[in-house]
């Protein structure tokens, strides 16, 4: 093979995207965005490596990693500033929303621990409780009373309710707006293209699908997946609070505006929303951009992958102030 073979390029390629696999950011090159990526700093994931966006990420990862030049040492210099101010962010961020936390009736927290190091998995953390069958159980019933739901005027036209999955004893909780297409067939929430963006996001952050539960607001599909309507979200609400009463999630993700719009009953636009925390029943909320808007503006997926490992962060810090 010559340097610039095709076959030297695939072997490369396929050397550098297994790297990716390793550390967990495949993600965010899936679905085709180098192009965006390159037109956009913005869209620069802080944790890879400065060239990722251009064609010599092809390259084996040694070769990408070596010096280049002035332009790649400003570029790397410029990416290890950028994550320093953003674990600051996120120190900031994990220290107030604690705090917040603490204050909120009733306070009766416990001593704070010591600081945990916000970017390293607790042994804890992957300790996997086991579910208590009284949570299961109390789902299972839940489900059974949606699927015959006839309470708003979408009941009609869905195929099948979207109750919700994964762990009953969930430490976080991540919500959508409503069953797409793919979901109303399969009663299953986020499958598909986003399903499986989600799924890869979850795992760059150290979570598997099933240790975390999803679902949506809306339990049935709103005709051409048009925007719940505040008296669908009303009717179905109740449903909701019977859910997290069960489940008792440590921390919500609202996956898109609409999501946060609806829990949180705010007109607030999703930038706001996601600077800061929020509390719904008593629970902390945090808010990002759903997958299936990533996959159609890649460009958003920086600000996703800090808001992820923001979210992360919070759920380590919360475990150990538990512990
Ligand atoms: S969306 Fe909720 S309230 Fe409306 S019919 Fe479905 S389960 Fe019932």
């Amino acid at each position: 093979m010559t340097q610039d073979s095709p076959e030297r390029l695939a072997a490369d390629l396929a050397r550098y995207l297994v790297q990716q696999q390793q550390d967990g950011t495949a993600w965010y090159y899936d679905e085709g965005p180098v192009a965006a990526a390159a037109a956009t700093p913005r869209a620069e994931a802080p944790t890879l490596p400065a060239d990722a966006v251009t064609p010599a990420a092809l390259r084996p990862p040694a070769a990408a990693a070596a010096p280049a030049g002035p332009e790649a040492d400003a570029a790397a210099s410029a990416k290890a500033a950028r994550e320093r101010e953003f674990r600051v962010e996120c120190e900031r961020f994990v220290r107030e929303t604690l705090a917040q936390i603490r204050s909120r009736p009733p306070a009766a927290v416990a001593a704070a621990p010591a600081a945990p190091d916000l970017f390293v998995a607790p042994a804890a953390a992957a300790a996997a409780a086991p579910v208590p069958p009284s949570k299961r159980l109390a789902l299972e019933g839940l489900a059974a009373e949606v699927s015959v739901c006839t309470a708003c005027k979408l009941h009609p036209t869905r195929t099948q309710t979207v109750f919700g999955c994964g762990n009953p004893d969930a430490r976080v909780l991540f919500i959508g707006e409503a069953p797409g297409r793919n979901e109303d067939e399969q009663g299953l929430p986020f499958v598909g293209r986003a399903g499986q963006l989600l799924t890869d996001i979850l795992r760059a952050i150290r979570f598997e699908r099933d240790e975390v539960y999803i679902c949506n607001i809306l339990k049935c599909r709103p005709p051409e997946n048009r925007d719940p309507e505040r008296d669908e979200a009303d009717a179905c609400e109740p449903f909701l609070r019977r859910q997290l009463a069960i489940i008792q999630p440590h921390l919500i993700c609202c996956l898109g505006r609409h999501a946060a719009m609806t829990l949180l009953d705010t007109r607030a636009s999703l930038r706001s929303l996601r600077e800061t925390v929020h509390f719904y029943q008593g629970i902390p909320v945090m808010a990002t951009f759903h997958p299936a808007a990533l996959l159609r503006n890649p460009h958003w997926k920086r600000d996703t992958w800090e808001d992820v490992r923001k979210l992360r962060a919070l759920h380590d810090a919360l475990l150990a102030d538990a512990s």
